[in-house]
């Protein structure tokens, strides 16, 4: 049996990183195919899992349109199909990189697996264009990984058939106990911050872009400046995300700007935090391992899981709705074993089901 794993972001590594890994224990053939649409942020995360391309399509330029990197997609990919004999081709989550690699591999008659199958919105442009996304993909997957049973269940309700579906947790809570065996990340949190008490701050989805991000960090400041608790943020690298981080947080003395960390980093500043703000869907699946909650800084939610196990609030984008949220969520106790998102054998579940 032959798979190609298709990625091309930071999320996807990290989340198909434990398929990566686990194909080559039971040694299954496993083809990794780079595209590259973030370049920088993929490349860090392959190093934290000593990962190396197979195919690398290289195909990140500088201010790239959704089109752009949907038919560079689907074109390279189907070069690497015709010269591999795949047997199945597997994305990850809602990434252009995603939907173009199912279309790509779905034109050439090559089965699809659709790793975090069935998350939905409800609303086609939020997250934009990841809820569009998904839908595609799932439309054209032969098997679909569903991470919950509330995913699973959406699928059933758009009419997929129950034959194609297979809940297996999601992989990101493989690659989070992958790290937590090998690193101590509270001493690797000591040496790279010297704050403790802070809210962890991440932003880079695209429909808060603007406006709304600028509204975010305004209430999650005034926070910080009433509640006297550090921000730690790793600025993602995009130029319209650190446009409107440095409007707000410039010159804020409690707030720690970063560049964007490494995995391993990342989850040791996750650990440490008292509280974190974030429009990152990695980030809320992570957070309840650590017994952390999140206050999602978004008007809709794929992951209800989230808030219903009383791990995290929808807080919408208003910066007095933001602040609310985190008035609200400081003081929460959560319960630190249980997080509903997997258990840290989703990878094998998922090659299981292929075989
Ligand atoms: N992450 C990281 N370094 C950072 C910020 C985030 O490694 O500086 C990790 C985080 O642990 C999570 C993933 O990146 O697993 C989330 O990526 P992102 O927020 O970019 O995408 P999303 O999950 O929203 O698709």
């Amino acid at each position: 049996m032959k798979i190609g794993l298709v990625f091309g972001t930071r999320p996807e590594v990290i989340k198909m990183a434990p398929i990566y890994i686990k194909a080559k224990e039971m040694g299954i053939d496993i083809v990794s195919i780079a595209t590259a649409q973030h370049r920088e942020m993929m490349d860090m995360m392959l190093k934290v899992f000593k990962m190396k391309p197979d195919y690398d399509m290289n195909i990140m330029t500088e201010n790239q349109s959704l089109n752009g990197v949907a038919a560079k997609v689907l074109v390279k990919l189907e070069e690497i199909i015709c010269k591999e004999n795949f047997d199945w081709i597997f994305v990850q989550g809602d990434t252009t990189t995603a939907m173009a690699g199912a279309i790509s591999a779905f034109h050439k008659g090559v089965k699809v697996g659709h790793v975090e199958a069935g998350l939905r919105s409800g609303d086609i442009r939020d997250p934009f264009p990841e809820e569009m996304n998904r839908r595609v993909i799932d439309q054209v997957s032969d098997l679909l990984f569903a991470p919950t049973t509330n995913s699973r269940k959406n699928l059933l309700e758009e009419g997929l058939n129950k034959e194609r579906i297979v809940v297996t947790g999601n992989t990101v809570v493989d690659a989070l106990y992958y790290v937590q065996e090998k690193f101590d990340l509270d001493s690797i949190r000591k040496k790279y911050i010297e704050v403790e008490n802070y809210i962890l701050v991440t932003l880079h989805r695209r429909e808060n872009w603007g406006e709304k991000m600028k509204k975010i960090l305004e209430g999650i400041k005034e926070f910080s400046q009433e509640y006297n608790l550090p921000i730690v943020f790793p600025v993602h690298l995009n130029p319209k995300v650190r446009e409107i981080v440095k409007e707000v947080l410039d010159g804020y003395e409690k707030a720690i700007l970063l560049e964007p960390v490494d995995y391993i980093t990342f989850l040791s500043l996750l650990k440490g935090a008292r509280i974190v703000a974030s429009d990152s869907g990695g980030i809320q699946e992570e957070a309840p391992s650590f017994g952390k909650f999140v206050v999602v800084c978004r008007n809709t939610t794929e992951r209800p899981e989230l808030i219903e196990s009383g791990y995290g609030i929808l807080a919408g984008t208003e910066k007095s709705s933001v602040y609310k949220a985190l008035v609200r969520g400081i003081d929460v106790k959560v319960d630190r074993t249980k997080n509903p998102f997997g258990d840290g054998k989703a990878a094998e579940r998922i090659l299981k089901a292929v075989i």
